[in-house]
């Protein structure tokens, strides 16, 4: 079997996903989610004029000559209305951050800039101010009718902030992606049980799990099934059923005849692929009814490394977000050390530690075990450097990374 480029892998699998239907959600609910609709405010934000500052509202042209005296007529905090408050010639009116601007004044001049006299009842403004001085102006932030999220974009905190502004207390919104996570085989054990001759313990699940939260999906452990295949045909029904999209580890290498294969054969739609890459060469994609089903290579290193290039990218297509934002970026970076390979007709990605220098620069180097059964030198890592078919770069060389975490 040809080895499959990583592009055309990536577009199976893409175009197999869609996304899933929007559901009203509370703002509170939202984050990290993306819009299924566009928002446009109601109202404008401010809502009426205000003051930038705590001080004293006026006349500005009561403060040319300043030091000048003005007559205090009254207060105006913020919450308060300011209605039949208003600033006649010669006169001010204490005023808080916030509060609106009563009529008749056109400026603020900040309380630094004032010495209060006569027991607060008249105040002298030190500076002159021009009109519209530490004033906020009513639509200053929005106005009404204005866009505040466009469908597609992801509600990060701010704009959870702006919709709260303009009084959206829900939204469309498309939901997490619910991903089932499904271990098989005989020789698997979870948790502290000792282990017999040939037995291991099952590691990619709570790691394939953690993924998929990390990939602001809602991970579904489906636990550790037998090599039986009643019992796998049992547990791919059931996930189907309960999830947007399942994940498994194992048993999809180049002639593994195991039952996880004939049983997704028999129940889905299923491609076999060998991509060209290393690690994470064998990949199993296809759908059970209509649900995306991942079989992803057994090594730790290889089902994560599959995960981030090709889950990932395909969950995040079914959470509503935009083409450009399915992948991680690429980042420039340098190598501080050699980054070497053989040519061998893949792209390699390479585990590597990422730290940005003084200057802002990337720099990368390879962690010690790149074998993709060396789960402790992944997670050792924080990112993969991406290495086209040949013989790798030097020291001081540029490449580029995908970071991983933080994320
Ligand atoms: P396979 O793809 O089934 O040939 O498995 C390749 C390698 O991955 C073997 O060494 C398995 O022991 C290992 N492996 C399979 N499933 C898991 C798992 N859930 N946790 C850790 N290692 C696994
Ligand atoms: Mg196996």
């Amino acid at each position: 079997m040809g080895l499959v480029p990583l592009q055309e892998a990536e577009a199976v699998v893409l175009a197999a996903c869609s996304p899933l239907p929007p559901q009203r959600v509370a703002l509170a609910g939202a984050l990290g989610l993306v819009a299924a609709e566009s928002v446009v405010s109601a109202e404008a934000v401010p809502g009426f004029d205000n003051s930038a500052m705590d001080g004293f509202a006026v006349r500005a042209a009561d403060t040319v000559g300043a030091p000048v005296a003005l007559r205090v007529v009254t207060t105006v905090a913020a919450g308060g209305t300011g209605s039949g408050v208003r600033v006649g010639p010669g006169e001010a009116v204490r005023i808080m951050t916030g509060a609106p601007v009563p009529e008749g004044a056109d400026a603020v001049v900040m309380v630094e800039q004032t010495t209060s006299l006569r027991d607060g009842t008249e105040v002298e403004i030190g500076v002159e101010v021009a009109p519209g001085t530490a004033l906020r102006h009513a639509g200053d932030d929005l106005s009404a009718g204005d866009l505040v999220v466009d469908l597609g974009d992801e509600l990060t905190p701010g704009r959870l902030g702006v919709l709260a502004s303009v009084g959206v207390d829900e939204l469309s919104a498309f939901p997490p992606a619910r991903v089932g996570v499904l271990s098989t085989g005989d020789e698997l054990v979870s948790g502290s049980t000792p282990l017999r001759t040939g037995q291991i313990r099952d590691s990619n699940r709570p790691t394939l799990l953690a993924l998929a939260a990390r990939a602001g999906a809602i991970p579904v452990d489906l636990g550790t099934v037998a090599d039986d295949a009643g019992s796998i045909t049992e547990a791919f029904l059931t996930a189907t059923e309960r999830c947007d999209a399942v994940v498994t580890s194992g048993g999809v290498s180049m002639g593994d005849f195991d039952l996880v294969k004939v049983v997704l054969d028999r129940l889905g739609q299923m491609r076999w692929m060998q991509v060209a890459i290393k690690p994470a060469k064998p990949l199993a994609f296809g759908t059970i009814g209509a649900t995306p089903v991942f079989g992803l290579p057994g090594n730790p290193v290889s089902s994560m490394v599959s995960f981030e290039l090709f889950a990932r990218p395909a969950l995040r297509k079914m959470m509503g977000f935009p083409a450009a934002a399915w992948r991680r970026p690429l980042l420039a970076a340098v190598a501080d050390g050699p980054l070497q390979r053989r040519p061998d007709g893949k792209t390699h990605f390479m585990r590597v530690v990422a730290t940005v220098d003084e200057q802002g620069l990337n720099r990368v180097r390879a962690v010690a075990g790149q074998g993709s059964h060396q789960l402790s030198a992944m997670a050792r890592a924080n990112a993969l450097a991406v290495l086209d078919d040949g013989d790798g770069v030097e020291a001081g060389a540029g490449v580029r990374i995908m970071l991983l975490w933080p994320s």
